[in-house]
């Protein structure tokens, strides 16, 4: 079972004592912080290290490339929400720029796996709980991109299925580069757990994974299953991974919340909650985030006996 934790900030031998007492087998690291002072004491220890690469996203690639910045259907830029701010994933220097950014990860750090991250269309798919939701891209060079490559007005299915065919080659793509490299490396992606028919089906027309057309090149899907944020019911963790895992017959990890946000996590919840994501045809889970839960020791504590108890 994957026992996992995603850390947010860099790793300091603190911490590391930290994740060993706690039991972890994995953690995942935003990749500039995979320093192998640090990733060679945790996989001598056997614990496995995937860095997380963040793929559409970020305040950065707005200033540097203007033409990033989504535009909604009626012309419109995205406004950031909340911090986030969303990339077009058809700019094609955001598309070259991370793809060889991902190559030198792969062929540079001692991983054991790859996390994309923000590997999708532009939404804050947290806070949405009825439609409509704002949809993306329509900026140039996606208008463009579509009418070279299939024609006519973009919408309906003809649209969608695009849509996730460029999110999906991206992911392709930089399967290919793990396959050129020799390297034994996990790809895997973040995926917004909303099911087939959410929301109209906007897990493809609007956020742009076709969780079956993905499984061919991702090995695990991490699922953010996260329930204050989207305001779930615990139970929901199993349903969404169970039908994740159902629709792709790959690996399936949740991510599971352990922070106060939007509003307190208690103890029984948070026992209750792991409980959910550990059942069924899941593979493990992975504790979102390891800085929080290392400032509530009840937490900690109830973690670390259900990652000692399962084999
Ligand atoms: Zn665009």
């Amino acid at each position: 079972m994957i026992k996992g934790a995603f850390l947010v900030e860099p790793l300091t031998e603190n911490k590391i004592s930290k994740i060993i007492d706690l039991g972890v087998n994995e953690i995942s690291l935003k990749w500039e912080y995979c320093n192998e002072k640090h990733t060679d004491i945790l996989r001598n220890q056997g614990i496995k290290v995937y860095a997380e690469f963040s793929v559409f996203v970020h305040e950065e690639m707005w200033r540097k490339h203007p033409g990033s910045r989504p535009i909604d259907r009626s012309g419109h830029p995205m406004e950031p929400v909340n911090g986030y701010y969303g990339v077009c994933p058809n700019h094609p220097k955001v598309r070259e720029e991370k793809l060889m950014t991902i190559a030198s990860v792969i062929e540079n750090k001692s991983i054991d796996g790859l996390w994309l991250d923000f590997i999708r269309y532009p939404c804050h798919w947290e806070g949405v709980r009825t439609p409509p939701i704002a949809e993306y891209c329509f900026c140039p060079n996606c208008l463009e991109k579509y009418e070279k490559e299939v024609g006519g007005t973009p919408e309906g299915d003809k649209w969608v299925t695009w849509k996730c065919e460029q999110i999906t080659g991206f992911v392709k793509e930089v399967r290919k580069r793990i396959e050129i490299s020799g390297k034994s490396i996990q790809l895997g992606i973040f995926a917004v757990p909303w099911f087939d028919d959410e929301y109209g089906g906007a897990i493809r027309s609007i956020i742009g994974q076709d969780f079956r057309a993905l499984s061919s090149y991702v090995d695990v899907f991490g699922v953010m299953a996260y329930q204050k944020f989207t305001g779930q019911p615990i139970n929901w963790i199993s349903d969404i991974v169970e039908a994740i895992d159902r629709t792709t017959g790959k690996s399936v990890v949740p991510l599971v919340q352990s922070m106060d946000r939007p509003e307190k996590v208690s103890s029984d919840e948070f026992e209750y909650s792991i409980g959910m994501a550990i059942k069924g045809s899941s593979k493990g889970m992975l504790i979102f985030h390891l800085e929080d839960l290392l400032m509530n020791e009840d937490k900690f504590k109830i973690l670390q006996q259900v990652f000692n108890s399962c084999g």
